[in-house]
């Protein structure tokens, strides 16, 4: 995970912190319906948005919270100021989130216990990585292309 990673920034001169924290608001309210449909968590209302590291729980890069009966659910994302890599390892590392915290919802459904809690995590990280692995880069490589901006539709 990028938390912690002590990557290089950039020489991009033309991306300042505020460029990266409006690109990341955009890329992740790009790739939520995506995913979304992908997990076919389509009947879900999900929001996502960034948060302020200091505002997650410590050591973590976000969260979800979900209301069954409403079929509602809010998405946490790390927002920029935590990290400290570059752009395309940032916004790969805001997917990997998002596409977590969606297969949490995926799973909303089946009762889980405080003991198996820690093992539900390890394999949502390995479905997480599977799910991404089939899709590398796709996403990311017209995201970051100006001259081709992503189409909006799928
Ligand atoms: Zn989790």
């Amino acid at each position: 995970m990028a938390c912690g990673a002590s990557a290089q920034q950039t020489a991009d001169s033309g991306s300042s912190s505020e460029d990266r924290q409006s690109l990341a608001n955009r890329y992740i309210h790009e790739i939520l319906p995506y995913w979304q449909h992908r997990l076919q968590l389509e009947e879900w209302n999900v929001h996502v948005l960034l948060s302020r590291p200091e505002d997650l729980r410590p050591g973590t890069l976000g969260n979800i919270h979900w209301d069954r009966d409403k079929k509602s659910a809010t998405i946490r994302v790390m927002d920029s100021t935590g990290y400290h890599t570059d752009l395309t390892a940032m916004l790969k590392d805001m997917q990997v989130t998002v596409v977590h915290e969606l297969v949490h919802l995926e799973l909303a459904s089946l009762p889980v216990s405080e003991a198996d809690r820690s093992n539900q995590e390890f394999a949502i990280d390995r479905l997480t990585d599977a799910l991404l692995a089939a899709d590398e880069g796709r996403m990311l490589s017209g995201y970051l292309s100006v001259a081709n901006p992503p189409a909006l539709s799928r």
